[in-house]
């Protein structure tokens, strides 16, 4: 069978952790996010953990090649032999020729870039509509999943309240910021024509079986 070694990118609020988390189940691929890889590095005191712990204990990111060889590390484990869902990783052309750089070496190379896409307006409604308790951090969508009372939480009763992050003005900032970053890495995948887009505007199950029948396509022109 041949491997799905994938890419995931997309504009935040276009469904990308929850398409990711899908992808997983349905093809048996670990689902590599980068933040949480940090994190569970330095948690777990790792060499390398404490390495990047140096770096953001004195507020500085984390070098490209510290996070490079803790994803090549990730791959080296079992259970990518059938490829991996990576997400939040690369986000420059830099990072994304020393990610190929490093697949090379361990014989192995991207299968897809998959672009989860949905217009502003969309992310916009969909982020700025979130709302959390204040005691548990239940969520729920204005549009989507309304509280039975407006701004009270209906399994605890506490407030509601709209997270900064999902406030109209962050939210346009987050997408200014992605675009400028990630708009040069479409193009870096889409001249290896490994790039494949996807609806994301569409509710979460079409999206999953958009992904799915493209995938599936992928891997039996693999086979060939
Ligand atoms: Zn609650």
């Amino acid at each position: 069978m041949p491997q799905l070694n994938l890419v995931l990118l997309g504009p935040p609020g276009a469904g990308k952790g929850t398409q990711a988390r899908r992808l997983a189940e349905d093809f048996g691929l670990p689902y590599i996010a980068t933040g949480n890889m940090l994190r569970d590095a330095v948690q777990a005191g790792t060499e390398l953990g404490e390495q990047a712990k140096r770096f953001m204990n004195n507020g500085d990111l984390v070098p490209d090649e510290l996070i490079i060889a803790m994803i090549t590390e990730r791959l080296e484990q079992p259970d990518t032999e059938k490829g991996f869902i990576l997400d939040g990783f690369p986000r420059t052309n830099a990072q994304a020729e020393a990610l190929d750089r490093e697949l090379l070496e361990l014989g192995r190379s991207l299968t897809a870039a998959l672009l989860i896409e949905a217009d502003e307006e969309i992310v916009m409604r969909r982020l700025s509509g979130r709302r959390v308790c204040v005691k548990h951090q239940h969520n729920f969508h204005v549009d989507f999943d309304p509280p039975k009372h407006p701004d009270r939480c209906d399994r605890d009763g506490s407030r509601l309240i709209i997270r900064d992050d999902d406030k109209p003005e962050v939210i346009k900032h987050r997408l200014d910021e992605y675009h400028a970053k990630t708009e040069p890495l479409i193009g870096y995948y889409e001249s290896q024509e490994i790039l494949l887009r996807i609806d994301g505007s569409r509710d979460a199950d079409q999206v999953r079986d958009q992904i799915r029948a493209t995938l599936a396509v992928l891997r039996l022109e693999g086979q060939k």
